[in-house]
């Protein structure tokens, strides 16, 4: 079984290897996963997890350094450029970008996202994104969460920003299958929102090279076709996809 996690970004290092760990961290170790005294957990930093044993210095939790494993090396950058959703579903999509190992996240104001106006653009409501993303690495034991840019109109990408492989999830006839694509280490991934993307946008990924790929012949939920689509870009790059086998089937 694995450990109990907690991040150390706001905990407190003494040169000893001490951690003086944070109140809020700790709180869900001993209320949720009723860590105690001697108990093994396991912080998470951008590439390391450090695994600690738990001790209790008067009413401060500390924890004393046993192990630093480096984080593996990932052999897949992918950017996912996702229509913003309503909040649930939204947050759903955050959450299982981390767990299919996205490194970068740039949220969309498409022209068929439900949730619009200036609301999307509130610094708090990025903060909240944020912190769903940190929780996201605790569940799933990514040592760093995607870095977050702030939502963008398809038409304000810079297509001189995308990395050299751009896919986009279309819905419509004569997109390439999925499963006949086998990415190179740099990848752009895009998804609609629930109202799917506009003709114009669908144009405008179009003119910037994205390739239009099917993600089967069911209509999928947003968050869904983010697991779906990610996951085989990062399955095929760790060699545990063979496409080579699937096509010959
Ligand atoms: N409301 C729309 C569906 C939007 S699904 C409708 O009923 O037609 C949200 C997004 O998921 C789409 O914009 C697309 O990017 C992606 N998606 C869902 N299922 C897909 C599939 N089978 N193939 C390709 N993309 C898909």
């Amino acid at each position: 079984m694995s450990l109990p996690r907690l991040r150390l970004e706001t905990s407190l290092r003494t040169p000893e290897g001490r951690w003086i760990l944070d109140a809020d961290e700790v709180h869900h170790l001993v209320r949720v996963r009723r860590c105690v005294v001697g108990d093994r957990v396991e912080g998470l930093l951008p590439g390391w997890r450090v695994i600690l044993s738990l001790e209790k210095n008067q009413e401060r939790w500390e924890g004393v350094e046993c192990e630093r494993i480096p984080s593996p090396e990932t052999s897949l950058h992918l950017l996912l450029l996702a229509g913003i959703l309503k909040e649930d579903a939204w947050n759903a999509l955050l959450r299982n970008a981390v767990e299919v190992g996205v490194a970068q996240i740039l949220p969309l104001r498409c022209e068929r996202s439900v949730p619009k106006g200036a609301v999307l653009s509130a610094p708090r409501r990025m903060e909240r994104w944020q912190r769903i993303l940190l929780e996201a690495t605790k569940q799933c034991g990514a040592s760093s969460p995607p870095h977050l840019f702030s939502p963008l109109e398809v038409e304000e990408i810079d297509p001189v920003t995308l990395p050299p492989e751009c896919y986009a999830a279309i819905l419509d006839g004569g997109a390439r299958p999925l499963g006949s694509v086998q990415c190179g280490p740099d990848v752009a991934f895009a998804v609609g929102p629930e109202g799917d993307f506009s003709p114009r946008e669908k144009e405008r990924f179009r003119e910037m090279g994205f390739v239009p790929v099917s993600l089967g012949p069911r209509i999928l939920r947003a968050p869904t076709a983010v697991t779906v689509g990610c996951s085989w870009f990062s399955l095929t790059r760790e060699g545990l996809c063979r496409t080579d086998d699937a096509l010959s089937l």
